[in-house]
């Protein structure tokens, strides 16, 4: 049985209905804070799924977890809160849940003798680019709390291995985009910040506001590089098999190694939906670097994986998701 922390949330639901579709034993464990039961239920219909709410803060919760199935084999860790601004504005907010909430979940582990886990960090572990596809020997400088909290659980994880032997892969998302292909499950935020969505949901009454037009890039807009979910789910299944297997603790970029700018991908959503997308140019949004691209040849080379679904399938999916959760909420 795999335990998935955070599998009612956007990436962790997708790698759930992949470890479902793989035949895997799932149990997530989910606050509800931010992720949506009906999520669950969709995925309930997919395979043999457990759920149980409960908050990682909370040393019992998860404890509970473990106590009461025995045969958990490995974590794979989502839970977190995620957006920069908020993590600049309430730090404790994200210390708290993300490093304290994670060293409960590790402690738990190391008490049930559980030593294998797949962790969801990010690109804003390396904070304003050096250079140019980002590899992993790219500095790690994290720029707001939200990265630092990221990355602090990324080094208490490598003392855990060397004192107590707990395998981890730090799996490092760039831009994460598009939903199921059958859109049953997709991205669903009450409070949406990204990109795809926002321009998506955008209406006469509630403009796509564009947010920097005269950066140093192709179009002036930033570039980022858009990795489908799936595509990202399916890495957390080969990060699986490459600790079943023995594998050391490591690290990998998850992203395409192409980029697309904010217009490029508006244009592409005004395509998708065959209409005109109302659009707001505004100034810049604080932190936002101009380009952000991952080099992924050691997630290619080590796990093997090959993302193979490109913008406009992420942005298809998107819209189909989209067109679903209006009836839903
Ligand atoms: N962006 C935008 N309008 C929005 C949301 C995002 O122009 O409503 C831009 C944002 O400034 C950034 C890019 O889209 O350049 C990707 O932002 P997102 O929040 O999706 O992901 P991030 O790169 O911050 O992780």
């Amino acid at each position: 049985m795999i335990l998935v922390t955070g599998g009612a949330g956007y990436v962790g639901s997708h790698t759930v209905m992949a470890l479902l579709e793989c035949g895997k034993e799932v149990i997530v464990f989910d606050s509800l804070e931010l992720g949506h039961m009906e999520i669950i239920d969709a995925l309930k219909k997919l395979g043999n799924l457990k759920f149980v709410k409960g908050n990682l803060k909370t040393l019992d919760d998860i404890r509970g977890v473990f106590l009461s199935n025995k045969n958990i084999e490995a974590v794979i860790h989502f839970a977190a809160y995620s957006r920069v601004e908020e993590s600049v504005k309430n730090p404790q907010k994200y210390y708290y849940n993300n490093v304290y909430g994670t060293l409960n979940l590790l402690n738990a582990m190391l008490e049930f003798g559980v030593n294998k886990i797949v962790f969801s960090s990010t690109a804003a572990t390396y904070g304003e680019p050096v250079y140019t596809p980002i590899d992993e020997k790219h500095p790690q400088q994290p720029i707001n709390p939200y990265g630092m909290s990221k990355l602090m659980v990324e080094k208490i994880m490598d003392d855990y291995d060397k004192a107590y032997g707990l395998k981890s892969v730090r799996l490092r998302y760039f831009n994460v985009a598009g939903a199921d292909s059958s859109a049953r499950i997709g991205e669903w935020h009450d409070e949406e910040t990204h990109l795809i969505p926002n321009i998506l949901k955008a209406t006469s009454d509630k403009t796509f506001k564009m947010f920097g037009t005269d950066y140093n890039t192709v179009d002036g807009t930033c570039v980022r590089d858009y990795i489908n979910v799936e595509d990202l789910a399916n890495a957390h299944i080969k990060a699986l098999d490459y600790l079943n297997k023995g594998g050391e603790t490591n690290y990998f970029n998850l992203g395409t190694k192409s980029g697309n700018s904010v217009k490029e991908v508006f244009a592409a959503c005004e395509k998708v939906k065959g209409a005109h997308i109302p659009l707001d140019v505004c100034a810049r949004r604080a932190g936002d670097p101009a380009i952000l691209v991952a080099d992924n040849s050691r997630a290619k080379e080590v796990l093997n994986w090959n993302p193979k679904n490109d913008l406009n399938y992420s942005i298809n999916t998107a819209y189909e998701w989209e067109k679903v959760l209006e009836t839903m909420v």
